[in-house]
């Protein structure tokens, strides 16, 4: 046996080691493991390559959970270290200012990654240990096996041992404050995180009890010994759907793939893109689109980001732009820095392109498809709205590329692209400013009677609902050229689609004096401003509308967005139809009182076709119409 001190070059490193972790210990495993897997990947690359010549064996990796020993093994059966070895890779730690760096990084996000990029990897055993072990047999012929052993403190001993299995036993006595880690679903959870997808078998072996040997062997004291019970099982799947070539894979193994993702989840993605890129940086992937859900928020952050099979973590924001979080998946990266700060990573050159190139794809994905079958694609449209607009609102080089494949439909289900329906309508909707007037509504059933005149007219009426709505109507306008939006109830049809021709008014300004009275009596003042229009005699007598723009300061307002404007009140206009015979009607009544009632019936009959008659006001409606029967 002889014994050594660790070669730090500051006083100590394993108080800050130990320390600076604190919030995120169990990545000991994942390094650890990680280790082993190298090994055992290194020794196979030695053997195909014909510099060893023995027996690979079965290259698994075990970890054993001994929870009467209190001590987690993790062993492999790789290249293994001899005595000289050891003392280069691990008694050496050979980085200058560790002390200065750890010190600068400490508590900074993104912090656990720097103990792996550091070569601390092993080290990190000891953030849960009060004593650990290396037992190993190097791969060389006629190497002894040594154990190296530390408590933490720089000293080490390094004794000769026997051991008759090439490879690495990493064995961990794991500290009292750590004892988490020596409970069966913990370390699971751990390996199931991390471990997944690793590409050497990893098993999870426990010995949680003993029990007295059954052949009833006594041991020295002549008591009868006692024995482990075991159980394992296999942790990971060592090649993972991304890592095969898109020709092996059909429709079902994508699938069932998403499900070894996600096993809580019951729905199937919509389709999938499998990324595969060696220059300039190495990437490989799968994205799955899901059906986006009205509430984006669920549905952010499940793509997990991987390096090397390892994970990494599944917060991919500054990776990807925010609207394709929404996207499900893995990304395998080793050329992501992983040892900086979130800031620094969103202006690295090599994220910088990982992002564009991924949002390409995803943007080349979806017009392919929807050049290749556009029925399917139509079929997909409701599922893929949110995704599309969001991207189109957030991201210019999408949006360009978005233009080809977004739609919209109009109130009977039948699908355009922008362009289309800017074609088909153009011809009756135009407006006297030379401008295409696209009607929308965002609910058939609360504005069928303005969807319905509309059409009467030979209009056509776009369907565009979802949160996103109101901002996706804003960018097209400023995109397209020379189209507006319009709600069907935000003005009177003729006034949506202004034509040069002015029709002329019943109503003579004597008129329009004896009747503005009556109804300013029976109206609200602060919220309705009355308006004489002279529209068509096949428009409502009275029509209640909100100004599109007023509506879009509203809907801005309950986003969130009011700013410059403060608040701003939620008024609407009451239009009465100059032309209708109703109206003309009321004029022609004899006394005030009769004019007032009429009146009051029509403008709630207005309210009523616009869901705006409640509570009080419509009870008394009701009344007044029961009376009538
Ligand atoms: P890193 O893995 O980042 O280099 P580590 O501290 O984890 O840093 O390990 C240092 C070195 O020790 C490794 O590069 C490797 O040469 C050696 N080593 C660690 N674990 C094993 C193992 N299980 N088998 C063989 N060599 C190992």
């Amino acid at each position: 046996m002889r014994t050594g001190q660790i070669n730090v070059q500051t006083e100590n490193i394993f108080p800050i080691i130990k320390k600076f972790l604190y919030s995120d210990h169990e990545i000991f495993l994942r390094e650890l493991v990680s280790n082993a897997v190298d090994a055992s990947q290194k020794l196979k690359f030695l053997a195909n390559n014909g510099e060893f010549k023995g027996e690979l064996g079965d290259l698994k990796v075990e970890v054993i959970l001994d929870s009467v020993e209190k001590t987690l093994t993790i062993r492999d059966r790789g290249i293994g270290m001899s005595a000289d070895e050891i003392d280069k890779y691990i008694n050496q730690i050979a980085f200058s200012g560790a002390e200065e760096f750890v010190q600068q990084y400490k508590g900074k996000e993104g912090a656990e990654q720097i103990i792996g990029h550091f070569g601390l990897g092993f080290y990190s055993g000891f953030m849960v240990s009060e004593k650990v072990q290396i037992r190993s047999l190097s791969r060389h012929e006629g190497e002894k096996a040594v154990q190296w052993e530390s408590n933490g403190s720089p000293e080490y001993t390094i004794t000769d041992i026997e051991k008759e299995d090439r490879g690495t036993d990493i064995v961990l006595y794991i500290n009292e404050e750590s004892a988490e880690f020596l409970e069966k679903s913990r370390v699971q959870g751990i390996l199931d995180k991390y471990c997944k997808f690793l590409p050497v078998p990893v098993i999870f072996g426990t010995k949680t009890e003993y029990v007295e040997d059954p052949a009833g062997e006594k041991d020295e004291e002549g008591k009868v010994k006692r024995v482990a019970v075991d159980t394992i099982n296999q942790v990971n799947n060592v090649s993972p759907a991304w890592t095969k070539s898109p020709s092996d894979l059909d429709v079902d193994d994508y699938n069932s793939f998403y499900k070894e993702l996600y096993p809580s989840t019951i729905e199937s993605p919509l389709f999938h893109i499998h990324l595969n890129v060696d220059y300039p940086f190495n990437l490989t992937g799968i994205l799955y689109f899901p059906r986006i859900q009205e509430n984006l928020e669920i549905q952010k952050n499940k793509i997990n980001l991987y390096s090397n099979q390892v994970f990494i973590t599944d917060s991919v924001e500054e990776i990807v732009p925010e609207f394709l979080t929404l996207l499900h998946g893995v990304i395998d990266s080793p050329d992501i820095p992983l040892n900086v700060s979130r800031s620094y990573l969103q202006s690295d050159g090599n994220v910088k392109k990982i992002s564009s190139h991924i949002t390409k794809k995803v943007a080349d994905k979806l017009a392919e498809m929807f050049k290749k079958d556009r029925a399917d694609f139509e079929s997909k449209w409701e599922d893929l709205k949110l995704f599309v607009q969001y991207g189109t609102l957030s991201d210019p080089k999408f949006s360009e590329k978005a233009k080809k494949f977004t739609l919209v439909k109009n109130s009977e289900g039948k699908y355009f692209t922008l362009e289309e329906f800017k074609e088909s309508v153009k011809t009756l909707q135009t407006n006297k400013d030379d401008k295409v007037v696209m009607l929308y509504t965002n609910s058939i059933e609360e504005q069928y009677g303005f969807v319905k005149k509309a059409k009467d007219r030979g209009y056509d009426v776009l369907h565009i609902d979802g949160p996103l709505a109101p901002h996706w109507i804003a960018n097209a306008e400023q995109t397209l050229e020379n189209v507006m939006f319009a709600r069907v109830d935000s003005d009177s049809l003729d006034k949506l689609i202004q034509k040069d021709e002015e029709i002329p008014s019943k109503l003579s300004k004597e008129d329009e004096e004896v009747l503005k009275p009556i109804f300013e009596s029976v109206v609200d003042g602060e919220k309705y401003k009355i308006q004489f229009e002279s529209m068509s005699s096949d428009e409502a007598p009275i029509i209640i509308t909100q100004p599109e723009f007023i509506r879009r300061m509203m809907e801005q307002q309950k986003m969130g967005g009011a700013g410059f404007f403060g608040a701003f009140p939620d008024t609407f206009n009451v239009l009465i139809n100059a032309n209708h015979a109703k109206i003309g009607e009321v004029l022609s009544s004899k006394t005030v009182e009769s004019k007032t009632e009429k009146v009051k019936q029509l403008t709630d009959i207005a309210l009523l076709s616009q869901g705006m008659l409640k509570g009080e006001e419509l009870n008394k409606f009701i009344e007044r119409s029961i009376e009538l029967v």
